[in-house]
């Protein structure tokens, strides 16, 4: 059966108790979780563990050093049961490579543009090159922003054979649905889902949107 949740939700939040909370609510509607420093931090990494019990764990650490370092990094969060790893691209292959290979299974999703403004001024101008870097390395995928659509059709256009996640959805100003349509696979979203009265009810409503949409692209089943 497909899989039919494409809503990453970023657990932006400090408190692992509060992050374990939500993870909980919304387990079974997610196609995954992204952490990041704030709670990495605050759990020595155990959050990673916790809240595989729940769905996929992405750790956001954007890694941007060495090979070694990187790669010393990239094996403590695969110990700790993660399903992705998200890394910046700009670094350059070597240091991308050494994720992908540390990682094993777990999926190296490379940084190729950013959704907040200051991303103009260097990042989004190499994002073409960055493409190229995350694919040459093996990538399973990459970061590309769901709220510049401009941006995300053209990495899409040459990002054969990696998948595409996009945040910048809600808060940042972009849509779920206008992502997807322009050629995200998954979308991330974090405070427009975890500050909404109801958050479960708030993935759920993302996910029937980008359904919609993936069933106007698709065609009726047969
Ligand atoms: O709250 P909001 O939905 O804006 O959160 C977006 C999440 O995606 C944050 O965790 C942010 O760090 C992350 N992110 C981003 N832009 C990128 C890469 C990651 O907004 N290019």
């Amino acid at each position: 059966m497909p899989d039919d949740k494409k809503v990453i939700v970023a657990l932006d939040m400090m408190d692992p108790v509060v992050a374990r909370d939500m993870a909980k609510r919304l387990s079974g509607e997610v196609f995954a979780f992204k952490v990041g420093w704030p709670l990495i931090l605050g759990s020595n990494a155990d959050i990673v563990v916790d809240l595989s019990r729940y769905s996929k764990v992405i750790c956001d650490l954007k890694l941007a050093d060495i090979p070694d370092t990187n790669s010393w990094v990239t094996q403590k969060m695969r110990e700790n049961g993660a399903w992705g790893i998200i890394a910046h691209a700009f670094v350059g292959g070597d240091s991308l490579e050494a994720v992908v290979k540390a990682a094993g299974n777990v999926k190296t999703i490379a940084v190729v543009a950013m959704s907040h403004p200051g991303s103009s001024l260097f990042i989004n101008k190499k994002a073409k090159e960055l493409v190229r870097v995350a694919a040459g390395a093996g990538a399973y995928g990459i970061i590309a922003p769901g709220n510049d659509i401009k941006m995300l059709k053209k990495v899409k256009k040459i990002a054969v054979g990696l998948k595409i996640l996009s945040p910048g959805i809600g808060t940042q100003g972009g849509s779920a649905s206008d992502a997807i349509a322009s050629g995200a696979d998954y979308v991330i979203v974090g405070r427009s889902v975890c500050n909404a009265d109801d958050p479960k009810n708030e993935v759920k409503r993302i996910n029937a949107a980008i359904n919609t949409v993936l069933a106007q692209r698709n065609g009726p089943a047969t």
